[in-house]
């Protein structure tokens, strides 16, 4: 952190798990639905609609919204967890990869770094062939969905800005079979490998019924779990798991604003820490774009989960402030594959929500009580710019 008169300069931010579509269903799904059972499996299906609908031209304008947004509230590098592949039907395209080209693009043109994580999907779930939207996500064989990764590293190979993943959906859309493939595969070329884990206790039982293994049991067992692992919400973990994931080196993505929303659950962020997992966060669903909210929502859930205050604690006596931002820069970034947060942003002093605010607790209440307004350069609430 550096002060000036004006503004405090930070590292800045990445949020390392985003779907950008669904910025096209905001507002969309927050009244009851027909069935009056709402929950993240009536919520998912409001958002294959959309995923139906999609053509190159709509991902990319949505995208570009979506990017807009971030990098307005202080983002540089994004995670994109891509997995609208193929035509309605999951017919490919004569470009196969044009919809993930579209979504590089729009990153592109708004002014941030993107790590294009081509997601791997081939079923409804254990024995159940694509459904519906699903097909649009699916590949017939892992080799024709690892061309499609090869084919991206090659166009992005010169592409200092753009780092190509590989992500296996979820235990519930990949067979395990296909699960240590991905990992060689991914290992041999040092490529990020994230992954959904966890995130609802429906995939836990089916996973458990399907191998008699939990999914990050699974994932160890298959040697998927490593330093170039991202484990995407890690929300349901026995107590035994987080420990796998921290022998690892892996990181864990939380997106508390999606979380929150999604009614998905806490996880336990102490035992993750604890554990050695590197934690980092991500907008995931775009329902509100506030990095901040995302980047506090890792500690101020944990409040709510345990009953306590100031739940974290920095390496070297940092500040619970300091290793959060650390949390939304830097782990992000390296989530994606990048070695640095790309740049620093600067956060107003003259912003309302630090009136009054003592110099030595600047960082505290940027993180604590600050929003993307905050930021130079995002577009002021009222009145013109400060400068
Ligand atoms: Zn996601």
């Amino acid at each position: 952190m550096r002060l000036t008169e004006r503004a405090i300069e930070l590292p800045a931010l990445a949020s390392a798990h985003s779907h950008a579509f669904q910025r096209g269903m905001r507002g969309e799904a927050q009244r009851p639905g027909p069935s009056g059972a709402d929950d993240f499996w009536s919520w998912r299906s409001a958002m294959y609609a959309l995923a139906e609908s999609l053509t190159p031209e709509s991902i990319h304008a949505i995208s570009k919204v979506a990017y807009r947004e971030l990098r307005a509230a202080g983002v540089r590098t994004v995670g994109e967890f891509h997995y609208v592949h193929h035509q309605p039907g999951g017919a490919p395209y004569a470009d196969r990869t044009v919809l993930a080209d579209a979504v590089i693009e729009a990153a592109r043109e708004e002014g941030l770094r993107i790590a294009l994580l081509r997601v791997v999907y081939a079923r409804a779930g254990a024995g159940r062939a694509p459904e519906g939207a699903q097909r649009r996500f699916s590949d017939a064989s892992l080799d024709a969905a690892l061309a499609d990764v090869e084919a991206l590293r090659a166009r992005y190979a010169g592409r200092e800005d753009v780092r190509v993943g590989v992500a296996p959906h979820s235990v519930r859309a990949v067979p395990p079979a296909w699960l240590g493939e991905i990992a060689r595969y991914a290992a041999e070329r040092g490529l990020m490998v994230h992954m959904h884990v966890a995130e609802q206790p429906a995939e836990i039982e089916a996973c458990l019924a399907e191998t008699g293994r939990r999914p990050v049991e699974l994932l160890a067992e298959r040697g998927v779990l490593g330093e170039r692992f991202v484990a995407v919400h890690a929300t349901h973990l026995a107590p035994h798991e987080p420990a796998l994931l921290g022998a690892a080196r892996a990181f864990a993505c939380l997106c508390p604003t999606t979380e929150r929303d999604l009614g998905d659950g806490l996880p336990d962020v102490g035992a993750l820490r604890a554990a050695g997992a590197r934690l980092c966060v991500g907008i995931d669903s775009h329902v509100i774009t506030d990095p901040f909210e995302d980047m506090r929502g890792v500690e101020l859930g944990e409040r709510l989960r345990t009953g306590r205050r100031v739940t974290l604690r920095g390496e070297g006596g940092a500040t619970p402030a300091e290793a959060l931002w650390e949390i939304g820069s830097q782990r992000g970034a390296e989530a994606c594959g990048f070695a640095d947060p790309g740049g620093s942003i600067s956060v107003r002093r003259d912003a309302p929500a630090l009136a009054m605010v003592r110099e030595e607790r600047l960082l505290d209440a940027v993180v604590y009580s600050g929003s993307p307004s905050m930021v130079e350069g995002s577009p002021a609430p009222s009145g013109p710019p400060a400068h």
